[in-house]
């Protein structure tokens, strides 16, 4: 069997601290990355997006600090993630260099995730990086983030990231293999090959975090699975301890897949025909009903009339004959949207600027109801 990561077109790969960063002498464990980074290149080789989420930071800083050992205070961690992401990003950047790679620093907020406008900027930058191949490198931003606002972890971070960017596979590479039934070191712990529901029993399965560094453990990854699943990306728990982790995924060592039931597309669909009430509507001539129709994206000059006050990213109905026949996520504000009623795309350039949207509606961004 092709293994599933071979057949994903874009793929997040979380890294532990515990994996990258050796923790007698909090330096990074450089052979370790090395092997991963061949890894990462020849899925880029067969295709592949990669997206790395990178934690670390604290576990690099906290020493030059002389902050070495014992649990952190908040600020402290915050402290020695500013401190130990210089290292953190260089490591990275230096071993893709070496490949021939560009590498890109990201830090983001849970805000980043979760708001609209500052969402759709973090897509539009990750999409442009990926599109002249570059690999991001996505950290939390400790130094910043208060306790309210942190993801604390960076599985469900990875996962968010996954979700936003479409992801097909979500590797979180760590300190364990995979699920157990039970703690692994209980007797009769057995191994749990595949997912394809998180229930209930699956949740009980996680137990307590494990390891001495990063802050993950098992309950942020089944955490990170449900975010996943829902987005239609496929996700894996698998170790890091050996060398080349992604190529012994490839070669069918043992790990957990969790199996989305849909696609990406699939539930992005569903998601803006299901969950996201219409702020505003967009009148459009029969002649865009039947190109949105064969899948086509919205274009202004199909548009006949602009209802509602919404902003860019906002759900709106698409109206033809007085019946809503499909929704969409619009990219523009409804200023904007008011004024370009009708127009060729040439011309909303010539109006609005080169930088706007091409589209209304980008067809990724639309659901036929
Ligand atoms: N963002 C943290 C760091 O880079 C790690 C969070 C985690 O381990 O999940 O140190």
């Amino acid at each position: 069997m092709i293994s599933r990561l071979a057949k994903a077109k874009r793929v997040i790969v979380k890294v532990g601290s515990a994996l990258l960063v050796d923790q007698k002498s909090g330096t990074i464990k450089a052979d370790w990355l090395s092997s991963l980074v061949d890894d990462l290149v020849a899925l880029k080789v067969a295709g592949a997006d990669v997206i790395l989420v990178s934690s670390g930071a604290i576990a690099l800083g906290r020493r030059s600090l002389g902050l070495a050992s014992g649990k952190l205070k908040l600020e402290q961690s915050q402290a020695a993630a500013a401190v130990g992401q210089i290292a953190l990003a260089q490591a990275w950047a230096q071993a893709l260099r070496q490949r021939d790679i560009v590498a890109a620093q990201i830090l983001v907020t849970l805000q980043d995730t979760e708001e609209r406008q500052r969402y759709l900027n973090a897509r539009a930058t990750l999409s442009t990086l990926l599109a002249q191949g570059a690999v991001p490198v996505i950290n939390e931003n400790d130094t910043v983030a208060t306790s309210e606002i942190r993801y604390g972890d960076n599985d469900r971070l990875a996962a968010r990231v996954a979700s936003m960017m479409a992801g097909d596979c979500l590797v979180l590479l760590s300190d364990i293999d995979g699920l157990y039934s039970a703690p692994p070191d209980r007797p009769g712990a057995e191994f749990i090959a595949e997912v394809k529901e998180i229930t209930p029993e699956i949740e009980a399965m996680a137990g307590k975090p494990i390891s001495g560094v990063g802050s993950g453990g098992m309950i942020t990854k089944i955490e990170a699975g449900k975010i996943a699943l829902s987005s239609g990306c496929n996700m894996v728990i698998a170790s890091g301890h050996n060398l080349h982790p992604l190529k012994r995924i490839l070669d069918g060592e043992r790990c957990t897949w969790f199996l989305a039931q849909s696609n990406a597309m699939q539930s992005r669909k569903r998601w803006i025909a299901g969950t996201l009430a219409p702020v505003g509507r967009l009148m459009v001539d029969d002649g865009a009903k039947t190109a949105l129709g064969k899948g086509k994206s919205l274009l202004s000059a199909g548009v006949k009339a602009v209802e509602g006050s919404f902003s860019r990213g906002d759900t709106v109905s698409i109206m033809a004959g007085g019946a809503e026949f499909a929704r969409g996520l619009v990219a523009f504000d409804a200023d904007d949207a008011r004024k370009i009623v009708g127009l060729k795309s040439a011309d909303v350039q010539k109006l609005l600027g080169a930088d706007c949207a091409d589209e209304l509606i980008h067809r990724d961004d639309l659901v036929m109801l």
